[in-house]
C-alpha cells in the first residue's frame, strides 16, 4: 500500500490542521484523540511517512523506532497513566480497522479499559 499524503494526519504533520499536541520531538507527534474513547485518548505518530505498523517495522531506521518508543512511554508518563496503566492499539490493514492509513498508536487510559478484543 503507497502512502496518501492527503491523509488527515499528513494534513495534521504540514500544519494545515490544528491538532491538540502533548509531544513533539524531531521524529514523533502526539495529540489528543479528537473523538477520545477513554478518559485519555492520544494518538503518538511517526513524522515520516509510513502507512502502517507493518510498514514502519519493516522500513523505518533504528533511530525512528527508538524515538517512537520512547516518545509513547513519556507521553503515557506526561498525561499521567503510567502508573495506573494503559493500553496501547495500533490497528493495521482492512482486519485492524484502521481508518487513518498514518502509522499511529493509540495510548488509551484514566480508566479501566476493558476486554483486549470484542470481536463482531
Ligand atoms: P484508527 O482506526 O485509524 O486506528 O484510528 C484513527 C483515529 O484518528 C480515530 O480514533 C479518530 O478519532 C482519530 N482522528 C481522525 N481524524 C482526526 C483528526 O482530525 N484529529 C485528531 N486529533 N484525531 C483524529
Amino acid at each position: 500500500m503507497s502512502y496518501d499524503k492527503n491523509n488527515i494526519f499528513a494534513k495534521i504533520l504540514r500544519g494545515e490542521i490544528p491538532c491538540n499536541k502533548v509531544y513533539e520531538d524531531e521524529h514523533v507527534l502526539a495529540f489528543k484523540d479528537i473523538r477520545p474513547q477513554a478518559k485519555v485518548h492520544a494518538l503518538v505518530i511517526p513524522k515520516g511517512a509510513y502507512v502502517s505498523a507493518q510498514d514502519f517495522g519493516e522500513t523505518a531506521s533504528e533511530q525512528e523506532i527508538a524515538a517512537f518508543h520512547r516518545a509513547v512511554a513519556k507521553v503515557a508518563k506526561d498525561l499521567g497513566v503510567a502508573d495506573t496503566g494503559y493500553r496501547l492499539i495500533a490497528n493495521a490493514g482492512a482486519h485492524g480497522h484502521q481508518e487513518v492509513p498514518h502509522y499511529h498508536v493509540h495510548i488509551l487510559g484514566g480508566q479501566p479499559i476493558g476486554k483486549m478484543v470484542n470481536l463482531p
